[in-house]
């Protein structure tokens, strides 16, 4: 995709300057280091910025409920998508953004402080210890993630995030009934119900689907387990 065509998805030109800055940056910062697969021009409007929007109308919906705060957190953010994306295309939003890896944090810093995004907080560390902070956990309208986990250990590692009434929001490939089906008893344990599945289009080969998990009820605190414990048993199973 051209930034020509991606300018038409409805940004102002001062948005559109700073992801053309944004995808400056992750050009340059890709020759040194390794963050993210999709690194050219065109991919990374497809791919990353575009893939990044599809999320937007479920936002605007959820933002005109009466106790939405517009308080965002996504969860495994690598190079800054979704989250960085998010809030240069919505910036009454406030987005905090966790990523394990330094390297990662310090460049969506780096891109926060020159696109001067001060509604971004880049945060360093593990969803799964994070998630037990007081200040964090249940505190956000809405938990975005995209290429983290399969959707059961993603709901472990996100739900926790998520305030009572709030939306998880997770990036799918076409098939995802398996997995879907896989996850519900994972889901329903940890306080969540699937509420809809939004399928989209990026391009006429392109077709995936976002994945609306409502949060009916607080989450027990023994979740999220260690990493190493999620991953040998999966909840649900
Ligand atoms: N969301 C980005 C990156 C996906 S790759 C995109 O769509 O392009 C998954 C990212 O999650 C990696 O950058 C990895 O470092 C990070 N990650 C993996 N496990 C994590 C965890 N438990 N907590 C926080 N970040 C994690």
């Amino acid at each position: 995709m051209s930034a020509e065509k991606f300018r038409y998805s409805g940004l102002s030109d001062e948005q559109c300057a700073k992801f053309d800055f944004f995808a400056d940056m992750l050009i340059e910062a890709n020759k040194v280091h390794n963050l993210t697969r999709i690194c050219e021009r065109g991919d990374i409007y497809l791919r990353h910025f575009a893939d990044s929007l599809a999320v937007i109308d479920i936002l605007k919906r959820i933002e005109e409920q009466n106790d939405c705060q517009r308080r965002l957190i996504d969860i495994g953010s690598g190079a800054g998508v979704p989250g960085l994306a998010i809030a240069i295309a919505l910036p009454g939003w406030k987005v905090t953004s966790v990523e394990a890896t330094g390297k990662k944090v310090r460049f969506q810093q780096k891109v926060r402080d020159e696109l001067g995004l001060g509604n971004v907080l880049a945060v360093q560390g593990r969803a799964e210890e994070l998630a037990h902070d007081r200040v964090l956990r249940e505190s956000f309208d809405v938990v975005t993630a995209r290429g983290l986990a399969n959707m059961t250990m993603l709901s472990e590692l996100t739900l926790g995030f998520v305030k009572v009434g709030g939306s998880f929001l997770a990036w799918k490939g076409p098939d995802i009934e398996d997995e879907l089906d896989g996850a519900k008893k994972a889901i329903k344990k940890l306080g969540g119900k699937v509420r809809d599945v939004h399928p989209y289009k990026l391009s006429d080969e392109h077709h995936f689907n976002i994945i609306e998990v409502g949060k009916l009820m607080e989450m027990s605190d023994e979740y999220p387990r260690e990493f190493k414990f999620m991953k040998r048993s999966p909840l649900g199973k």
